[in-house]
């Protein structure tokens, strides 16, 4: 009996602590999940260059979570992890992955080719959305994410884009194909970063989950939250629309890491 109780809780410990890591893809726009090895050292930590990297725990171990950035080349990569005194360099093996292409037309010519006093805008609002990204705050991230909207996945992560024939930035989220008024929900806990009206992304939320994972709804209808505010996971932040560059109402779910968009879908929780 007394064995059997041990064991049950050893059992809801472990439960306690996993956190449903992201799936490992070491891939461009992928996730490396790296054990920096037993949780019972000093809590490391890790840079990409001047960049943080998340670091978890999981089932006894510390884990690295590095998202790699699009345009990587396949070939090794290097990462600093630091654990209390010591510093030592992780090699990454990046794999090729080709991402299919995409053409798309859209109406609004102007947001493929933006007017002449436009730039000033986007250059403006590109200084805002990189801050957010770079944002490394303390507490660690949950990474068990749900869909935020109910619908069927359209354009995935990754394509490499071509609008009205001219070559752009390939397509650095997730899109669900869902009508304006929508429900947009959060994934997991965070505290919204910002709310803003943006040249390419509309109405767009940002929420910080912690160590720098952020994530971004685009294109929406209406919001419903305010910067510096606290949301629990399926808790409403607006609305889906067809603010922005966009062929139709959706939504554009975007997953940064490390200052990097990755593959949304990697955070899902799979059965
Ligand atoms: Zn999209």
């Amino acid at each position: 009996m007394k064995i059997t109780r041990f064991a049950l809780a050893l059992l809801l410990s472990y439960a306690a602590s996993a956190v449903a890591l992201p799936k490992h893809a070491p891939v461009p726009g992928g996730v490396a999940v790296i054990d920096l090895g037993p949780a019972s050292q000093t809590t490391p930590t890790a840079r990409w260059g001047e960049q943080p990297i998340a670091v978890v725990r999981d089932k006894g171990h510390w884990f690295a979570l590095f998202g790699i950035p699009l345009d990587t080349l396949p070939g090794d990569f290097e990462i600093s992890v630091f654990s209390g005194l010591t510093v030592a360099t992780r090699q990454i093996s990046v794999h090729i992955r080709n991402y299919p292409e995409q053409r798309l037309t859209i109406k609004d010519k102007r947001k493929v080719e933006p007017n002449p006093d436009d730039p000033a805008r986007i250059e403006r609002e590109q200084k805002i959305t990189e801050a957010i990204k770079r944002h490394f705050s303390g507490p660690p991230p949950a990474t068990d994410f749900a869909l935020p909207a109910k619908g069927p996945l359209s354009s995935r992560f990754g394509l490499r884009r071509i609008f009205n024939g001219l070559p752009r930035n390939p397509h650095a989220g997730l899109d669900v194909a869902v009508g304006t008024g929508a429900p947009v929900i959060a994934p997991a806990d965070g505290i919204v970063a910002n709310v803003g009206d943006y040249f390419f992304n509309g109405n767009t939320v940002f929420l910080d989950h912690g160590q720098g994972l952020i994530t971004a709804y685009m294109h929406l209808s209406r919001t419903d939250v305010r910067a510096g505010q606290t949301v629990k996971k399926g808790e409403t932040l607006g609305a889906v629309g067809a603010t922005g560059r966009v062929t139709g109402p959706h939504l554009h779910w975007a997953v940064i890491l490390n200052n990097t968009p990755v593959d949304p879908e990697l955070f899902l929780s799979r059965p």
